[in-house]
């Protein structure tokens, strides 16, 4: 049985004091969730204060984004040295808004991949299809290509991966893929893992992430081969954030 991981992707949202105030009802809400595990993502300013609330708490950390390199001359980078530094366990990687806005290819999310394994970290690794994609029946080849850059470093990499498919039409769009719809990509993505080795497909957690919201977490989260979820708008809110943490939980208790 594989344990439900649900994290919250704060993107670019936030202020001190609001961080602050999501952290505090972060804290106040764990103590509800039995089975599943809790991340949060805030963005690299506020990674200090969160992992000071979040200490003696079973909330994990993680972080949205991490460099290519190790370090030296990168203004403006991030290392995954620093970020573990930091206290983070998982590092969001290759999530669709960097590789539309910042370009990001196959190849460097796998040198982002290595760089976050190589110190001690989980990669969340995003995958999945724009609509046009979907719509040309591509789906299976773009998320085939996002699995295959990491793949080909050998399957050993996905031991230490949690995959999040997020379709990119559902993401921030109130849109969302229907369990049936979110299953099949699920159940290829483990397929395909399981070519090469059936036992870290077996162990391997698949998120689903786009548009994920109280009201459909529960369906969502009780198809066989969904994992937990990867949270953007509905972590910004306590609430509703465990909401979808009790939606894993419910789904343990199945
Ligand atoms: C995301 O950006 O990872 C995400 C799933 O966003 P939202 O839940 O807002 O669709």
């Amino acid at each position: 049985m594989r344990q439900p991981l649900v994290a919250g992707n704060w993107k670019m949202n936030g202020s001190k004091a609001s961080a602050e105030e999501l952290l505090a009802g972060i804290k106040a809400g764990i103590g509800g969730i039995q089975q599943t595990e809790v991340a949060v993502c805030p963005p690299f300013p506020f990674l200090q204060m969160a992992d000071q609330a979040l200490q003696g708490t079973a909330v994990a950390l993680g972080a949205q984004n991490t460099c290519t390199e190790s370090s030296g001359a990168y203004t403006g980078e991030v290392s995954a040295a620093m970020l573990k530094d930091f206290g983070c366990k998982y590092v969001i990687i290759g999530h669709s808004e960097r590789r539309q806005y910042y370009g990001e290819d196959d190849a460097v999310v796998a040198k982002k991949v290595a760089q976050v394994a190589e110190n001690g970290m989980t990669p969340i690794l995003c995958v999945g299809e724009t609509l046009e994609e979907r719509e040309r029946g591509e789906m299976e080849a773009v998320v085939a290509r996002h699995i295959d850059g990491v793949l080909q470093s050998g399957v050993e990499a996905f031991e230490n991966i949690v995959v999040a498919y997020e379709p990119v039409w559902a993401i921030g769009t109130g849109v969302t893929a229907s369990p049936e719809q979110a299953q099949e990509v699920h159940a290829f993505i483990r397929n395909r893992i399981a070519q090469k080795s059936a036992s870290i497909a077996e162990g391997l957690r698949i998120l689903y992430g786009g548009s994920m919201k109280p009201g459909n977490a529960v369906e969502l989260m009780a198809q066989r081969d969904i994992d937990g979820g990867l949270i953007g708008g509905a972590a910004l809110t306590a609430g509703d954030f465990f909401a979808i943490c009790q939606a894993g939980d419910l789904n343990v208790q199945a």
